[in-house]
């Protein structure tokens, strides 16, 4: 049985003017995402993709590439049948079993772009509605609230029968909504900060600040793992690793201990504003959320924000409770790497009693000493 993947586009319909250019993003995404799994033909109609593997291509990998990517509010995958009733209505029956032998109720809807197809749609409907209701004992028909819709599309070349579509990533199409620099630690927070910034089309570069001889490389690999997961989603970055070590032996070393973690965060800053400035990035985003550690109180944010000069800082998990973050990063796929035991450069120096509202003119004054 030969299938399609269709894909219906999110906000993309919303964007008016700019609409080609946010398609056309996105149909260059899913050409770059599903390269690795053979020939595929993706093309865009009525506001529908539809993605046709050519022979010896993964459809089956196609779908769970096509689940990760930003831009699909849903997609189905449709059978291909031969342009007569006899064909769609054996399609509807053998294609669509699994999903219909376990639903009590559905309907049936039907679009011809082929006008000179003999039947109207109702005809359409009527004709498959009843040849489903012979095949399958357990389905009655509800044009208010199907368990299942089944779709029949009668096009110039064929017809494609598809069942419930499947919720897509959502998001605009990566790419479309600029560059930024994630900071990006081994922790939790901020593989779902860069993923949930990819959501609103942003092309990340990540920067990571590692501290050998402190830490290992292995911690380092962590990172990189990490977004192996959230590029399957934000697509190809590559990652800039800084070596911090000897920055932060000076602030040890020449600060009060107890202002460590500001201090180190504001460098952290004015470090990626450069690296930024380099890469062509227009802003930075953090995996912060208020209150919750000493360094993400509102006094401590303030003060980290103060060392960076120019750009906007983004921070998408300011307003999430860890909880959400967890399920968040379940979701991604992160988590089971973000809780393997490494040491990151935050913790070997971390202060025994960290300022929770750091003053601004005091933390300037420790800084002169460097
Ligand atoms: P995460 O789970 O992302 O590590 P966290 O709750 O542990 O966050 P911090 O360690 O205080 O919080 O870090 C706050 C933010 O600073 C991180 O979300 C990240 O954006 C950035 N950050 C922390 N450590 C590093 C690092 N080694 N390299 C780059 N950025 C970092
Ligand atoms: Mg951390």
């Amino acid at each position: 049985m030969k299938e399609v993947i269709l894909l219906k586009l999110g906000e993309i319909v919303l964007k008016g003017l700019n609409r080609n250019t946010f398609e056309n993003a996105l149909i260059k995404n899913i050409r770059r995402r599903l390269a690795p799994l053979g020939e595929f033909e993706v093309r865009m109609a009525q506001s529908t993709i539809t993605i046709t593997p050519g022979p010896g291509a993964d459809l089956e990998g196609a779908v769970e590439r096509v689940r990760k990517i930003f831009g699909v509010i849903t997609f189905s995958r449709a059978c291909v049948t031969e342009k007569s009733m006899e064909a769609v209505r054996a399609a509807a029956v053998e294609y669509l079993r699994p999903q219909l032998s376990t639903v009590r109720t559905f309907k049936v809807e039907t679009k011809r772009a082929d006008k000179k197809f003999p039947l109207s749609s109702p005809e359409i409907s009527a004709e498959v509605g009843a040849c489903l209701l012979d095949a399958f004992p357990n389905l009655t028909v509800n044009v208010h609230e199907p368990d299942v819709t089944v779709r029949v599309e009668i096009r110039d070349f064929g017809a494609y029968v598809h069942g419930e579509p499947e919720q897509g990533a959502g998001g605009i199409p990566v790419g479309t909504g600029g560059k930024a620099a994630i900071l990006i630690s081994g922790g939790i927070d901020s593989p779902v900060a860069a993923w949930m910034m990819a959501k609103r089309g942003v092309e990340l570069t990540p920067i990571h600040f590692a501290s050998p001889p402190y830490t290992s490389e292995r911690a380092e690999r962590k990172v990189a793992q990490l977004l192996g997961r959230v590029a399957e989603y934000a697509g190809r970055m590559y990652m800039i690793t800084v070596p911090f070590a000897r920055v932060q032996e000076e602030i040890l070393d020449k600060c009060p201990e107890d202002y460590f973690t500001i201090l180190m965060r504001r460098f952290m800053m004015r470090v990626s504003e450069r690296i930024a400035a380099i890469e062509g990035c227009a802003a930075l985003i953090t995996g912060e959320s208020l209150g919750q550690v000493a360094s993400q109180t509102l006094e401590s944010l303030t003060v980290t924000e103060d060392a960076v000069e120019s750009l906007p800082v983004f921070r998408p998990l300011i307003g999430t409770d860890k909880a959400e973050i967890v399920s968040l990063s379940h979701q991604i796929g992160t988590f089971d790497i973000s809780i393997e035991p490494y040491e990151d450069c935050c913790t070997v120096f971390t202060p025994r009693h960290p300022r929770t509202r750091p003053s601004l003119p005091y933390v300037e004054k420790a800084e002169a000493a460097l």
